[in-house]
Formats: C-alpha cells, structure tokens, sequence
C-alpha cells in the first residue's frame, strides 16, 4: 500500500513537472494582416523573371559550366532590366561569368550585407523533357505561373533581390550600410565563382554583418504535426565529404577461388558501415528549430519538445524513423559508387567504393575517417578522403542575433500565418565559400513550397506562381528598407 502511494505521489509530481514544462513555451504571436502591400506591378516583374529563365546558364553535369558568352548575355539582360540599379551600384565581372555589385551605403564605418544568388541551372535530365508542361527553357507564363528551369533554384533571388534594388533607387533612397550582391555563375558543379568573389572580398578587408543565401523557405505539410507554412532561416549547414574504400586481392582464374575475394571483403566493410551508423544526436541548430517550432504542433509532440530530460531517446527515435528527419540528426552515410572486375571469369586484384558522407556541425570529417576505421576493423581496406568537393560543417549562427531578428520580423510581416523557427541545411551552398567573411550566415528564400514544389527543384515542371514572386520581392524590398 506504502508502494502503490509512493508511485502515484511521484507520477502526480512527474505530470506536474511535464505539464510546467510544457506551459513555459511561449504562445504562438497572433497572426496579424500582412503589413506590406508596396505597389509592384506583378506581371512585369514576372515577365523580367521568364526572360532570365530563357537563358539557358547550365551548368552541365559533367562539371563544366556553361559558355562565358552564355553569362555575358544574362549580364547585359540584367543590366537592361533593371538600369536604375545598375546606375547606383558598381558591378565587377569575376572568374569568367559571376557578377559582384556593391552598393555603397551612407555610412562607410557600418559592417556590409552580402547576399547571395546564383545565376547557373541544372540541365534537364536527358529522357525527362516530355514530362514539362511548358518547355524548360521557354520562359512562359501560363496559368498564373512562370515556368522554367531556375525558377525556384535560383534565378528567382538574382532578379527579385534586382527588382527590389531597382525600385527602391528609382525612389532615391540609399541604404544605411553597404550592400553586396553576389551571384555566382557554377553554384551547381561547386562553385568557382563564389571562391574567386569570397577571395576578392577577404583581400579588400570586408567583414559583413550578415550573409544570406537560398536554402531555407517556407514549407507546408513537411514539418511533422505542423498544418501552418514553417518559415525555416537557416543557421548552419552540413559538411561534405567522400571517403573510397579500397580491397585489394592477387586476382587469378575464378575457377580456382580463394575464400577471400577483393570483392567479398570490400562488400562486408560495407555492410559494417551500413549497420552502424555514426551516433544520433541534437545538434544546436536542430534543438532550436524543434523549440521553436513547438507552440505550432500538437500536445504530445510539445510534452516531448519541452521535456527533452525525459523523452529525447524517444524524440530521438522518432526523428531517425524518416530519411529527412534522420539527417537532421547524425552524420549520413550513403554508398554512392562502386567499382570491381572487368571480366566474369577474373578475379579483380581491387574493389573499391565511394562512401558520400553529410557532417554534422560538431563531426569533422577526421572524426567519421575514425568512426570508419573502428566499424569496418579490417587493416586491408584502405580508407582515403575522395573527390574536390569536401567542407567541413559551417559553425551555427546566431538565432538571437539582430539580424536573425529583422529577417524573422520581415518573414511575419510577408506572411503572417507562418511561424518561424532555424534549422540545419542538409545541402550545400555558395555561402560555404564564404566562412570567415561575416559575423552570421542564414539561408532562406521567402517563397512557400510544399512537397511536390521541393520535387521541382531539380526536377520537372519547375514553375513560381506570379503572385509567390511578387511576394518574394516585397519581402527583399521590405528586408532592404528597413535594415538596422
Ligand atoms: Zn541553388
């Protein structure tokens, strides 16, 4: 009887303590009418938009971008679209086809904004082209849509962070700080261009308050227990790197085998490193976004958020039940190529694969070389880094900063139904070029995409409606406008 009272003491006190927990997390701010409704004549400036989508900028996937000519013709496009911008920056041609504008602001002692755009596409993947409704590279409005490759993946940011330029110097203003605007031209096979902007940046001494690049967005239905648009700006991005995995045997005639074969030893340090994955973890970024995000879901979902002392193995394993979620949450490791043999009846003295590795901020890539060692445990595979595309995780930005605060508060503004919150970007962008050039980096874009726009992205039928982009330059106009 002493037990059963004890028990039920205790769990009173435990519901006590969760349900605390749970009503210290803040209200969601009301939802009030978009505030800003500048006057933007939407059919021009998507016109401005389908014209640049006309432009074929590829970037093949070969790696080799697209002609320098190619970038010469979106250049001057550019510059007649929007002249009055054109008339109150400097604009700088870098490495063979990215475009650098600098805006100087009225006060020289400030720290600049960069912000970033790339100009290249992805090609249409050959066998596909039938699947789009309105071709790729025609640049046709229909149905209340700009249609085209580059629509969401970049060019919307090149021309709306122009259009918004444009407008607001035909209006005489300028802004308080500098503004850099950075396009790169091969974003898509690496991003040379962003390289040889950072490069000339660091060597003129220029430190920004803040870098923005394309990443994050509005998203509907993606988030878990979330039916409101989730507006994630982005605080960090994941590392990049590929490891080969190399067997190597005496080879010979098959029809003798030995009982160890460079193929059968490879293939089990494979299957060693599938069936231990690096270890699960919050990161910061993750932690805040899941805070945040948390007055907007359900009540389980906010007892497990704001109890992490007692439920994070759970939250834990909930998140690494979904490929995306999982991401979030470890360092990935994915076999991507694999190499043996050259003919059925020989035995090849090499196997290899290549193992495509997604950091974490906190993992290096040396950390995963050790986790790879431990796991596979065999001294005959030979580990190495592979491929010219490695970085490090980026550290975590500021989601308190003053900034994060003014691309938020324009964010609720723009779209007054979406709940903010940061994030981790699982891909890799131009702005990881650009590490040690600002005091924070955010990522997001101000479009709002659900699951089947994401499959656009890279894919067929890419297309903006014509009012999302004219909200998305009201929101770099607004962004502009009111900086601190
Ligand atoms: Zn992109």
């Amino acid at each position: 009887m002493r037990l059963i009272l004890i028990l039920l003491l205790g769990l009173a006190a435990l519901s006590a303590v969760l349900a605390a927990n749970t009503l210290r997390l803040p209200a969601l701010p009301p939802q009030p009418p978009a505030s800003d409704t500048a006057a933007i004549d939407e059919q021009a400036a998507a016109g401005r938009l389908a014209e640049a989508l006309r432009i074929a900028t590829v970037s093949a996937a070969g790696g080799q971008p697209a002609d320098p000519a190619t970038f010469a013709a979106f250049a001057e496009l550019l510059q007649r679209q929007f002249p009055n911008a054109h008339r109150v920056m400097r604009r700088e041609r870098i490495a063979d086809g990215s475009l650098l504008y600098t805006w100087a602001g009225q006060d020289s002692t400030r720290k600049p904004v960069l912000l970033l755009a790339h100009m290249d596409v992805v090609p249409v993947e050959p066998g596909t082209e039938s699947r789009w409704q309105q071709p790729p590279f025609g640049g046709v409005i229909a149905d209340g849509y700009v249609w085209g490759r580059g629509a969401l993946d970049d060019k919307l940011n090149v021309t709306g962070l122009l259009e918004a330029a444009d407008a607001l110097a035909a209006q005489g203003w300028q802004p308080p700080r500098t503004l850099l605007f950075a396009f790169g031209h091969d974003e898509e096979i690496g991003g040379s261009g962003a390289q040889a902007i950072a490069a000339a940046l660091k060597a003129r001494g220029v430190h920004a308050e803040f870098l923005l690049d394309e990443g994050g967005a509005l998203t509907v239905g993606i988030m878990p227990g979330v039916t409101r648009p989730v507006a994630t700006i982005m605080a960090a991005e994941k590392g990049y790197a590929s490891f080969r995995l190399t067997a190597t045997a005496v080879g010979g005639h098959s029809s003798q085998p030995p009982p160890d074969t460079a193929i059968s030893r490879l293939a089990r340090a494979l299957v060693r490193v599938q069936e231990h994955p690096m270890p699960p973890r919050i990161a910061p970024p993750v932690d805040e976004m899941l805070a945040r995000a948390a007055p907007a879901m359900g009540l389980l979902n906010r007892v497990a958020i704001t109890n992490r002392w007692l439920f994070e193995p759970l939250l834990i394993r909930q998140l690494a039940a979904g490929p995306v979620s999982n991401a979030l949450i470890r360092s990935t490791i994915a076999p991507t190529l694999l190499r043996a043999g050259i003919k059925d009846n020989v035995l090849p003295s090499e196997a290899s694969a290549v193992i495509n590795v997604r950091l974490l901020p906190g993992d290096s890539t040396a950390a995963v070389a050790t986790h790879l060692h431990q796991v596979i445990g065999d001294d005959g595979i030979k580990i190495s880094t592979d491929g010219p595309f490695a970085s490090e995780a980026s550290a975590v930005s500021d989601p308190d900063s003053a900034a994060f605060r003014h691309l938020a508060d324009v964010t609720r503004a723009l779209f007054p139904d979406a709940v903010v919150t940061t994030g981790l970007m699982l891909g890799a962008t131009d702005a990881r070029h650009y590490q040690g050039l600002y005091d924070n980096r955010y990522n997001f874009m101000p479009v709002t995409l659900d699951a089947e726009d994401l499959q656009r992205v890279h894919g067929s039928n890419e297309r903006i409606a014509v009012a999302d982009y004219a909200r998305l330059v009201r929101w770099y106009r607004r962004m502009l406008e009111t900086l601190p």
